[in-house]
């Protein structure tokens, strides 16, 4: 008995018979004696329909409309999950990210909680409500909504988690775990029993988009343990915790990005402060760079590459663009790579890890682009459409096919 947080992403959730599923594990988890306050995603593709709707009708909206419309996603399931509950005979409420005590900063579509004021919550909890709170959205000192960027409802349960001193934070989805890479686009991915808050974080970020980055940052940073568990079949699933059995495994998994742009300031002045100045303009503008690769200086230029996400390409190559001493230097961009990357702790004692991915690589025809390591991840740039083939042949090279 406790306090259990229990997250259900838009899959979980996608029609009435999934709702109705998803208050069946709900109302058993409450009947054994917990109590649960439960996130929930928008139903099914909601979010992307509901972008698409702001697009036709303009596609530079405010970034404050946009997410005054795509928080509307997770008001619709709120209210069917509570009335799902209500249902199954159990008391339940349901509550937007404001009732909630969402409390964030006002970047909109990418805005980070500040505070979760859990009053509310624990007058509800008191009051033995199963609590239905609508993930991925919070508001900001103007009272206005914001969203908490794509995934963000697993960052919702998390949060919630860490304020509650919840027990137990489970993240139901539509795969039973963490596999060594998708298990969708990679057959014989093996399902992970246990890995660690920086592996997990390593692969968020670098694409696997079964946890979002900023919620596993957050479980590390509030030691929330999270268990990554199938709504559809709700055996044991991947536990992500500070320290994980190693299972004799030198990496952990393989993972894509494919939303990556590749943007060169190719011939620009060979003198210092440049590469401070055009990074420090785009950390400004609130624009992650990924792998940055400088060439050696000659005639007096040189050329900088880097990568950011494809989304804000646009917005990067107009910034640097503006910058004085770009000059006569030709600003290039390509939106046809990817990023593949493979992760784990164990590769830090091992010097052949980059060897075997690069030698996986070259049995494939894969040209690299660009090369970007850290202690725990080897990640390569390479053409778009070479990705899954790179993922499978990677994974192969660590893992067998069996
Ligand atoms: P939800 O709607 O529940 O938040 P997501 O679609 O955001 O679910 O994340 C689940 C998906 O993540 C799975 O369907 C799977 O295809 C994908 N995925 C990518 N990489 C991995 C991985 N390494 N392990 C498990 N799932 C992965
Ligand atoms: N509904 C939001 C999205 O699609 C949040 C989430 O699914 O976590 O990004
Ligand atoms: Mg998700």
């Amino acid at each position: 008995m406790g306090l259990i947080v229990q997250k259900f992403g838009g899959s979980s959730v996608a029609n009435a018979e999934r709702v109705m599923n998803v208050a069946k594990i709900v109302t058993d988890t409450y009947k054994q004696g917990n109590d649960v306050v439960v996130v929930v995603s928008a139903q099914g593709d909601t979010t992307d329909d509901l972008i698409a709707k702001a697009k036709e009708i303009n596609p530079a909206a405010a970034k404050r409309e946009m997410d005054m419309l795509m928080a509307a996603g997770e008001q619709i399931s709120i209210a069917l999950l509570a009335m799902a509950i209500e249902k199954l005979g159990c008391p339940s409420i349901s509550l937007l990210g404001w009732q909630a005590g969402f409390q964030t900063n006002s970047v909109y579509s990418a805005a980070r909680i500040k505070k979760v004021d859990t009053t509310r919550l624990k007058t509800e909890i008191g009051n033995r409500k199963i609590v239905v709170v609508a993930g991925f959205q919070g508001v900001n000192k103007y009272d206005d909504m914001t969203t908490l960027g794509r995934g963000g409802s697993d960052t919702s349960a998390v949060a919630i988690a860490a304020a509650m001193h919840a027990d137990k934070c489970q993240i139901f989805t539509d795969v039973d775990g963490v596999y060594t890479a998708d298990p969708r686009k990679v057959k014989n991915a093996k399902r992970l029993a246990e890995i660690t808050y920086d592996e997990m974080l390593e692969l968020a970020t670098l694409g696997a988009q079964v946890l979002n980055n900023r919620s596993v940052e957050m479980a590390k940073k509030y030691n929330v343990e999270l268990e990554v568990i199938s709504s559809l079949n709700p055996i044991p699933g991947t536990m992500v915790k500070e320290t994980a059995k190693m299972e004799k495994m030198l990496v952990r998994g393989v993972t894509k990005d494919s939303d990556a742009s590749r943007i060169s300031i190719v011939g620009v002045s060979d003198v210092p402060g440049i590469a401070y100045k055009v990074f420090s303009l785009l950390a400004a503008k609130n624009i992650n760079v990924d792998i940055i690769l400088q060439s050696i200086g000659r005639d007096g230029t040189k050329d900088i590459t880097f990568t950011v996400n494809e989304a804000n390409a646009d917005e990067a190559v107009k910034a640097i663009e503006s910058l004085p001493f770009i000059g006569d230097a030709k600003i290039t961009r390509d939106d046809t790579v990817a990023k593949v990357s493979v992760v784990g702790a164990g590769m830090e004692t091992h010097p052949g890890t980059a060897s075997t991915m690069f030698e996986a690589l070259f049995g494939q025809d894969i040209n690299i682009q660009m090369i970007s390591t850290s202690e725990i991840k080897i990640s390569v740039l390479i053409d778009r459409k070479d990705a899954d083939k790179a993922v499978a042949a990677v994974h192969e090279a660590f893992f067998g096919n069996d």
